[in-house]
């Protein structure tokens, strides 16, 4: 309909002959030319019956007193009649299919009242006094103008309405003969060609004012860059399907579609490509659904579709696997061809909620079940709604946990194989939550990460190892572990140095470990924040090193001074030859690229020596000592001994 209305829009400007109208577009126009007649309608009928009786009045005491009565009377009912009808319908007459059969009877209605009117100069006037007679041609010539003005809007009604009138007022005029009346039949076919003219222009202008609107509405309520549905109007189709479930009792599905690292496309080729990909990914899922769904663009790279009438629920199966195999072709962005995943989440009405809010949070819950289980499709279910619910009380109890100092840090030891002294510490965030008691980084962190709690918690951990360094001996070095989401934030390195210069603690006996995760991005503010640390003195580390997609560009890339070799790996040293190769093999390449190696979940003396023949630096594990406090962690200190790890 839309690129309809531009058009139009269009060759009005340029004078040139608009294309006949959409159906959709004809429809409002008919709706707001009706609408307008309507408003006008009490008023007009008000007019007609008060003229009437002002005739009446006139004509009262002349022979034609019979004739006069039984006109007014005809007119008076006709209009109380419109009148009425009028107000019956008028809540109604927007209800679409019946708009040309009430534009039809508004066209008869106004021809029978002007019928009426014509008949007055026919039969009354010439027998009428002078001052009757100009009473008729004021009534005449008000009528004319009247309902010209009133039925503007429909040029068809108000000629339906003038020219009856028109007709016999002219007539009557020639036949009264004489110089004077053939002046006034001059002036009066003057007078109707203007108001003719007016209507047929006001009626012009309406229309172009209605497509100007319309047009105005349709850019509120589409996407610039894809030219789909924005929110506005996704949320008033899921209104609009929500109402149809109720009376029709079908399904409806609502997909929830979220590009997989769609920013790394914009940062490694520019925001060029990344619209370039918006547009194709729009015009993919598009040409895979039904022109009755509707495919819309909710922001960024966050897309929605909704699938209408749905004959059961696993139909929105069908659609959802069509839309991710959209997917699955590259994506041609000038000279480039990238792949490009997506992630999708269903849920179905009225089963996964019956009210648009719902329905939205749990295909959200679905996406985000989608995401973590690596792209492809999820479609809601309840439990992924317990799930959600626990994640957002956890969420609300973390909001508060700093200020309820319901935070610590733990510290485990890091062992320098070679000279068996305890070289530095690992700081691990511990919660103590009130009702659940200690609750594992692993459950929270994430949590936080997605809120934005990390950020606080993050520095607060830097002070708080801080601190802890200032009681420990100077030569060891606290490694905090920092989030991805931390990294990204360019004032990051900056306030964490701060922290430490105001603890009057050197950089150096600081260390970061980072997981590759962290690095997986390709953000520039990432890299920023990690140059500017290293550059300050601030140890380095790559942590769970192997686990990942272990690209070994950073190694090359960024200023990394140790690599933590996964648990998983260390696990099984020596007793697997698998994981001894792959583990020797990360301690050549960390040596031969001048990089640390450190061992991670050291758990017995044959997995130490295993290491130490292999040539590894340092080890970190519950063999050598598991996290404590920082008061247990000195004590631990004061007491090693290299030879409680001999073999
Ligand atoms: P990570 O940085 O790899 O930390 C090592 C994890 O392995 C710790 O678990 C530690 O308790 C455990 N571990 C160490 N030695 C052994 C061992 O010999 N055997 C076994 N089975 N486990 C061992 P934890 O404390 O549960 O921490 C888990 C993860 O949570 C950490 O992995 C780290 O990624 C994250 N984390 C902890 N504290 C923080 C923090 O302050 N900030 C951020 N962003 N992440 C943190
Ligand atoms: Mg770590
Ligand atoms: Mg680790």
């Amino acid at each position: 309909m839309f690129p309809v209305i531009a058009d139009c829009l269009r060759r009005r400007a340029q004078g040139a002959k608009p294309r006949p109208l959409d159906r959709e577009v004809l429809a409002r126009l008919r709706t707001e030319q009706l609408s307008a007649i309507l408003r006008q309608t009490p008023n007009m009928m008000l007019a007609n019956a008060c003229n009437a009786l002002v005739l009446l009045a006139a004509l009262w005491s002349t022979p034609q007193h019979d004739a006069v009565l039984l006109w007014a009377i005809v007119v008076v009912t006709i209009a109380g009649f419109i009148y009425f009808r009028k107000r019956r319908r008028a809540p109604g007459y927007r209800s679409g299919p019946h708009r040309s059969a009430v534009m039809s009877k508004a066209i008869v209605y106004a021809l029978a009242l002007s019928l009426c009117w014509a008949v007055v100069p026919l039969l009354f006037f010439t027998d009428a006094t002078p001052g009757a007679q100009l009473l008729i041609s004021c009534l005449c010539a008000g009528m004319l103008c009247g309902g010209a003005f009133a039925l503007a809007s429909m040029p068809h009604a108000a000629v339906a309405f003038t020219t009856p009138i028109f007709i016999a007022s002219a007539i009557t005029l020639v036949q009264s003969g004489g110089p004077d009346y053939l002046l006034i039949t001059a002036v009066l076919v003057v007078y109707t060609l203007v108001l003719l003219r007016g209507v047929f222009s006001y009626a012009e202008h309406m229309k172009t004012c209605l497509l100007q609107q319309m047009e105005s509405e349709r850019r509120a309520r589409t996407d610039a860059l894809t030219s789909l549905p924005n929110r506005v109007w996704f949320q008033e189709t899921v209104d609009t399907e929500f109402s149809r479930v109720s009376r029709e009792n079908k399904f409806f599905a609502l997909i929830c579609v979220d590009l997989d690292d769609f920013k790394l496309v914009n940062d490694r080729l520019g925001h060029a490509a990344g619209d370039a990909l918006l547009v194709q990914v729009a015009q993919r899922m598009k040409s895979v659904v039904r022109p009755t769904d509707l495919v819309a663009r909710l922001g960024g790279d966050e897309f929605a579709i909704v699938v209408t009438s749905l004959r059961v629920p696993d139909d929105a199966i069908g659609v959802a696997r069509r839309l991710t195999q959209c997917f699955e072709a590259p994506f041609s962005l000038g000279s480039e061809e990238i792949f490009c995943g997506a992630s999708l989440g269903v849920a179905i009405a009225p089963r996964d909620g019956d009210h648009p809010h719902t329905l939205s949070r749990n295909a959200d819950i679905a996406l985000y079940r989608a995401k973590q289980n690596g792209g492809l499709f999820c479609v809601f279910e309840p439990r992924h709604d317990a799930v959600a619910r626990e994640e957002r009380a956890l969420e609300h109890d973390l909001r508060r946990a700093l200020q309820l100092d319901q935070f610590s840090l733990a510290f485990q030891p890091m062992l320098e194989i070679c000279s068996g002294d305890i070289k530095g510490c690992e700081a691990l965030l511990r919660w103590t939550h009130p009702t659940r008691g200690p609750t594992p980084p692993t459950i929270f962190i994430p949590i936080a990460e997605r809120s934005g709690l990390i950020h606080d918690l993050g520095l607060w951990v830097i002070e708080e190892a801080c601190r802890a360094a200032a009681r420990f001996p100077q030569h060891i070095r606290i490694a905090v572990n920092v989030s991805a989401v931390q990294l990204r934030d360019p004032k990051f390195a900056e306030r964490a140095l701060r922290i430490l210069a105001t603890a009057g603690v050197s950089p150096s006996r600081l260390g970061m470990e980072i997981t590759e995760t962290a690095l997986l991005s390709d953000d520039q503010a990432t890299d920023c924040s990690i140059r500017k640390l290293a550059s300050s003195g601030v140890e380095i580390s790559l942590d769970d090193f192997g686990t990942g997609y272990s690209s070994l560009s950073y190694l090359r890339k960024l200023p990394l001074h140790k690599i933590k070799i996964d648990r998983s790996f260390v696990k099984d040293v020596p007793t697997q030859r698998d994981c001894e190769a792959i583990t020797r093999g990360l301690i050549r390449m960390a040596a031969d690229l001048g990089i640390r190696c450190v061992a991670e979940g050291v758990e017995n003396v044959q997995q130490l020596e295993c290491l130490r023949w292999n040539g590894c630096h340092e080890a970190q594990g519950y063999f050598i000592g598991k996290p404590i406090n920082a008061e247990d962690f000195e004590s631990f200190l004061a007491r090693w001994n290299p030879r409680n790890i001999a073999a």
